[in-house]
């Protein structure tokens, strides 16, 4: 098999961590690889989220740098109204917690993703599956890859996993765990969009009637701002419970998010399916199967008895089943439960979170919010990228090591982003002072991440 030597870093997954990881790399001057079996790059930041947890809740922004930029971007290419803040959590959480989200539009985020990575300087191989890591001596060497082109290897001085499932670690040998450690993990769900909506008739009749009933027990969160193409704000993001209650879907509860920056437009979150290992292609099979049969019934649903969704039709669903949870590897430190929720600093943090513990709960019930202490952030250590007894590799994204409950914050996509410029960081400064990411002058990538506008 040919043997490719030419990158110093080499990133596998081009979504929300892995596309910034490769910027940050290349821009700090390694000649970087991005790996990813997709044709575009995103990852699950395009099924048709927002971002959450920019801003803690008490309104201090704690992503940055690269994860700023990229909203700029998106803002000047009039794909998202940038961030917005002042919506409120719900009954049981205190008056000055905000809630504060940042739409965008996915097909724009696709877009500004890929132009920032070209720019950057890093090479791009997508449609390339991540086969399986090289390595000898517990050191990480390159990986091997399939794709049309055949099977091939490429060696490189860092690999940075941003694979969401650890896949390039766990193939090394990495110690894991899975899920809340009963072997069952967060559910899944297939987000969808529905077209032909009314969403600003949609949100008042759900605040005046009973027969679906929203804003229920567990939060609800509503903001405005101009559509796409608009000047006046209107609705674009809703959420809550609903229960729908006619004679056929009797007392059917269903935790939603429901989004709308293009006119017309609705994306939601709704359908949940448990039981899944999302490493495992067999569960990832059945998830498509089963999420389909449910999207559809979901939207047929809304259509009968929901005003505002009379005409209605299912305009599209993401490129795959959206996996919440799935490995996390050991690293060097486990960000525990009680770290994110008292908001706790560490001498090596290289990036932040500040979004509640989110737990789409594994056995198929309701969603829960758990509030970092006083509505502040945390600091997540440069040692929770480092899988326990490995060397030359680096893991970022959902995957990282926390408990189960950290991971309920630490997963939210500008946390992830956050992560993605400080392992792509860490990893062209390992290159270039010849040491490994363990070796790092953790100091030294502490300063150069504010030098480049990142919190730590
Ligand atoms: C249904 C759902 C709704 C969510 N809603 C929100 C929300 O509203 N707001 C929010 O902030 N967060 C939300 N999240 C959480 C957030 O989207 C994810 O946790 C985050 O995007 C994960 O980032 P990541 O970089 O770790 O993984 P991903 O973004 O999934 O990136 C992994 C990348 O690796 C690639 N890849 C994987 N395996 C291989 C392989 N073997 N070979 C090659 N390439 C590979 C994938 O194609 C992908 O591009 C949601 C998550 C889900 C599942």
């Amino acid at each position: 098999m040919r043997v490719n030597r030419d990158a110093d870093v080499i990133v596998v997954g081009g979504g929300t961590a892995g596309a910034i990881a490769a910027i940050a790399a290349a821009r700090n001057g390694a000649r970087t690889l991005l790996i990813d079996k997709h044709g575009f790059l995103g990852g699950t930041a395009t099924a048709g989220n927002v971002f959450h947890g920019f801003f803690d809740c008490r309104g201090n922004q704690v992503v940055k740098g690269i994860g700023e930029e990229l909203v700029r971007r998106m803002i000047a290419e009039e794909g998202s109204p940038g961030h917005l803040l002042g919506g409120k959590w719900g009954h049981d959480v205190p008056e000055y917690f905000v809630y504060s989200q940042t739409p965008y539009d996915l097909e724009t985020f696709k877009y500004v993703i890929m132009r920032m990575v070209d720019e950057a300087g890093a090479r791009m191989m997508l449609h390339t599956f991540f086969a399986s890591a090289l390595c000898a001596d517990q050191t990480v060497t390159g990986v091997e890859v399939h794709n049309k082109s055949g099977r091939s290897a490429w060696k490189a001085k860092v690999v940075v996993d941003c694979s969401g499932d650890a896949d390039v670690a766990a193939s090394a040998g990495a110690s894991y765990e899975f899920g809340r450690g009963d072997g069952k993990a967060q559910n899944v769900t297939l987000l969808f969009t529905l077209g032909g909506v009314d969403f600003d008739r949609i949100v008042e009749y759900s605040r005046a009637h009973v027969r679906v009933r929203t804003w229920g027990e567990w939060h609800s969160r509503l903001m405005k701002a101009p559509k796409l193409g608009e000047s006046q704000p209107s609705y674009v993001s809703m959420s809550g419970k609903i229960i729908i209650d006619d004679d056929l879907e009797k007392g059917t509860e269903l935790s939603c998010g429901f989004r709308s920056l293009r006119p017309g437009e609705l994306r939601l979150n709704v359908t949940r399916t448990t039981g899944i290992d999302g490493t495992k292609a067999e569960d990832l099979t059945r998830a498509e199967i089963e999420e389909r049969k449910k999207v559809f019934e979901v939207a047929k649903a809304l259509r009968r008895l929901v005003p505002g969704f009379e005409k209605s039709f299912l305009a599209g669903t993401a490129t795959e089943v959206g996996v919440r949870e799935s490995r996390r590897i050991i690293g060097d430190y486990v960000l525990s439960t009680e770290d994110v929720l008292e908001g706790r600093d560490f001498e090596d943090s290289v990036c932040r979170g500040a979004y509640p513990v989110d737990i789409h709960d594994p056995e198929g019930g309701h969603v829960t919010h758990t509030f970092v202490k006083d509505g502040l952030s945390y600091g997540i250590p440069y040692r929770c990228f480092l899988p326990r007894g490995l060397e030359n590799i680096l893991v970022g994204g959902r995957c990282i090591s926390t408990s189960h409950v950290a991971h309920g914050s630490t997963r939210q996509m500008p946390t992830c982003v956050a992560m993605g410029q400080a392992v792509g960081t860490a990893a062209a400064l390992a290159a270039r002072e010849r040491t490994t990411p363990r070796a790092l002058d953790v100091e030294l990538l502490r300063s150069t991440l504010v030098k480049q506008g990142a919190c730590v």
